[in-house]
């Protein structure tokens, strides 16, 4: 897969830096990190529920917590808590049973082009489109971006994210690794609010994986944008937040809030981050211990 992915180290703290020029706010938009970087979003006492015709699956059950400006903030718990009905939440896709999810102090009443999602699926990518249609079609439906603009915009941001030789390449064509840089570089085009990721490498090998985790938060650390990052890796989590909700099995409940900013990928393996790792192991299964 490497060797079928050259764009890939290509990629430089300085590439991660022009990317950042090219997608920062233009004077016309309004900023995607307040100045003050105060509460952007509020999860307020949310309950969640699917319902079908025979039954009601409750996902989330009163979930409270906040998101600042410049977080990076995760959603950690095991697969079927309830993390992508959150986010899903948050994107304004499933309305909450009860609480209210607040954005810049309105509620969230519905989708909009204030919070992207990147998902986990390799298919995000309409196959038929090229990979610099795929990053200008949403800045010219949902920006309204002339023709024009919205293809200079994108072509400017894959040329700086080390995607511009394949810019008339077809996802089809593209490793996993690559298309989710297409998925991001198109989220982060559109300049939201919130950046809202579900599991965005789960299924990249392992060594893809982290020099995407390295490039996402070299991006972040120029740019500074919102993150709500969904995972169920501890390590993930530790490495890419810099806080993180530790939810319950199903459905999914608050176990705790924690700062994670101290770790890295450099802290990985040692004392301090497998202690932590325990921690929040035993944090998230350990109900007698929390019932306490
Ligand atoms: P996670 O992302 O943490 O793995 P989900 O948010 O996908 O969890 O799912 C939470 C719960 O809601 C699970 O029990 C799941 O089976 C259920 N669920 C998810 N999507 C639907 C759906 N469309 N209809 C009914 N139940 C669903
Ligand atoms: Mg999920």
């Amino acid at each position: 897969m490497g060797a079928a992915d050259p764009g890939v180290s290509r990629v430089s703290t300085d590439a991660a830096r022009d990317l950042a020029d090219a997608i920062r706010p233009r004077p016309a938009e309004p900023p995607a990190v307040p100045a003050t970087s105060g509460r952007l979003l509020a999860i307020d006492r949310v309950s969640l529920e699917y319902r079908t015709r025979e039954r009601v699956v409750r996902a989330a059950h009163d979930v409270s917590f906040d998101v600042y400006g410049a977080d990076r903030f995760v959603l950690l718990g095991p697969s079927g808590c309830g993390k992508s009905t959150l986010l899903k939440a948050v994107a304004g896709f499933v309305p909450p049973v009860s609480g209210t999810i607040w954005l810049d102090g309105e509620p969230v009443r519905g989708p909009g082009t204030d919070r992207i999602v990147v998902f986990q699926e390799f298919d995000q990518l309409p196959p038929w489109k090229t990979v610099l249609q795929n990053v200008a079609f949403p800045l010219r439906v949902a920006k309204q971006l002339g023709r024009r603009e919205a293809h200079d915009l994108a072509l400017h941001t894959l040329h700086k994210v080390g995607l511009a030789p394949f810019a008339h390449a077809y996802p089809h064509t593209l490793s996993g690794g690559m298309k989710q840089r297409v998925a991001i570089a198109r989220a982060l085009a559109m300049q939201p609010r919130v950046l809202l990721m579900d599991e965005p490498f789960a299924a990249l090998d392992a060594l893809t994986r982290r020099r995407m985790q390295e490039e996402l938060l070299r991006l972040w650390d120029d740019v500074r944008f919102t993150l709500l990052f969904v995972t169920h890796s501890i390590d993930e989590a530790l490495v890419v937040g810099n806080r993180i909700l530790l939810l319950s099995p199903h459905p999914g409940r608050v176990r705790a809030e924690l700062n994670s900013h101290q770790h890295s990928h450099e802290s990985v393996g040692g004392d301090a981050f497998r202690d932590r790792v325990a921690d929040i192991h035993r944090l998230l299964f350990d109900t007698a211990e929390v019932a306490q």
